[in-house]
């Protein structure tokens, strides 16, 4: 395969921070945005680089390198998970940061927005060295961390028995109960219900409203899922459960499977927890994972990690809607490529702003000892979801651009106004 002119641009243009700063770059012009409101976003406030010791079983120390982002904290205490990932990078969690500053924004929730990494591998790790390793992250960072600074979450490879070890760290070092330090925690200890489907959840009320925007019926619609890891997991299992969909793919870092007829999720979800992975399902059909997001579909749904859609694939992609419940999953030449085909798409700040909403009503919950019921989160969940997505459809058609320029519109101008009060600018 030759490599074109378009290749070339977007393989050096694939570090997650520079498209986060393009993305900034391409709003302020079409805000006209304040000089001095640009100079602050295009940069993090605060990044904190960690060197984490931690004792392995066969006695050894290992030290491995952790980052905490704060990128703005104008509308309150900074919100957002911590991945433990072998390829992390500090570029990768200050675009990471980045977005969540305009997804807290998007979702008018007073937060800001911040993001932590692990450069490990928690599939290498014993149950112990993982709790070592959470625990080490939380004694380096306590002081930058709280209940009103910055509040920590789940996010990829990170789950909620690694926010109780966190949490529980903290409240040891600063010698009380501070269920408020983290979200994301199991329910017996100040977790919230309904968080662990949230992520999903949020994206299929957006999905459920843009369907209706595109006139397609989401019974029997064919969806394809790039990645199984929580967020396509739930996504694919509510999908069937709240609308009748037919999940036809689905992908994990190592294969595809295909079938017209659909997949039952939880079945193929036992099948990966005993074989490591979706490929070799019975019945199913192997594909190669970048085939998926090329197949004839009504909705595509990144699921995974960034990069995915680029300038080499976007022309190719059959979807009708493609949601993004991954972070960063297409880069600026795909946006625009998508766009100019009539793809509908719901950016990753709107439609995996789920999980970090019901974040919020678990830190309500954590401050007001009053824990809520599962169908009231829901509720107020599909309120928020539902008016985000209104707010940026509206804004899309009252400037003429795409989703994403939209969601960027709205978020920026709540942060900038927010900066202005305060006298930041
Ligand atoms: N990690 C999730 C996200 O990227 C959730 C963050 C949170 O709950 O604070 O939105």
């Amino acid at each position: 395969m030759s490599v074109t002119e378009n290749d070339i641009r977007d393989m050096s243009r694939q570090n997650p921070f520079e498209i986060a700063q393009r993305q900034c770059d391409q709003c302020a012009d079409y805000l006209d945005l304040d000089p001095n409101v640009h100079e602050i976003i295009r940069v993090p406030r605060r990044e904190i680089h960690l060197y984490i010791p931690v004792r392995m079983d066969d006695n050894s120390v290992k030290v491995f390198r952790g980052y905490r982002v704060v990128h703005n904290d104008v509308l309150g205490p900074a919100k957002g998970g911590i991945r433990f990932h072998p390829e992390e990078t500090i570029d990768t969690v200050r675009a990471l940061a980045a977005w969540m500053t305009w997804k807290c924004a998007l979702l008018d929730l007073p937060l800001g927005g911040g993001k932590g990494g692990v450069i490990c591998n928690p599939k290498e790790l014993s149950a112990g060295e993982l709790e070592r390793l959470s625990r080490g992250y939380v004694s380096q960072l306590w002081q930058f961390i709280g209940p009103d600074k910055d509040i920590p979450a789940p996010d990829v490879y990170t789950n909620s028995q690694v926010m109780a070890w966190m949490m529980d760290e903290y409240s040891r070092i600063v010698g009380k109960n501070q269920f408020g330090v983290i979200t994301g925690k199991p329910p017996q200890i100040g977790g919230s219900l309904g968080r662990n489907d949230a992520t999903a959840r949020g994206g299929l009320y957006v999905l459920r409203e843009a369907a209706r925007a595109c006139g397609i019926d989401l019974k029997n619609a064919s969806l394809a899922i790039q990645g199984f890891g929580n967020a396509g997991y739930y996504a694919a299992r509510l999908a069937v459960n709240l609308f009748g969909s037919r999940i036809v793919a689905i992908s994990d870092s190592k294969g595809a499977i295909l079938n017209m007829e659909g997949f039952d999720p939880d079945q193929v979800y036992q099948y990966k927890q005993k074989n490591g992975s979706v490929a070799g399902f019975p019945g199913a059909t192997f594909l190669e994972p970048d085939k998926l997001l090329e197949l004839e579909v009504d909705v595509l749904c990144p699921s995974a990690l960034e990069n995915v859609l680029t300038a080499n694939n976007a022309a190719q992609v059959q979807a009708k809607i493609v949601a993004e419940f991954a972070n960063g999953p297409t880069t600026p030449e795909a946006d625009d490529i998508l766009y100019e085909k009539g793809v509908h798409l719901l950016p990753d700040f709107l439609c995996n702003a789920g999980g970090v909403t019901v974040s919020y009503f678990e830190m309500v919950q954590n401050f007001t000892m009053y824990y809520w019921e599962e169908k009231e989160i829901h509720e107020k969940l599909d309120r928020k979801m539902t008016g985000a997505y209104y707010s940026v459809l509206n804004t899309s058609r009252e400037y003429g651009i795409d989703m994403r320029r939209a969601a960027y519109v709205v978020s920026v101008k709540r942060v900038a106004e927010a900066m202005k009060l305060r006298g930041w600018v």
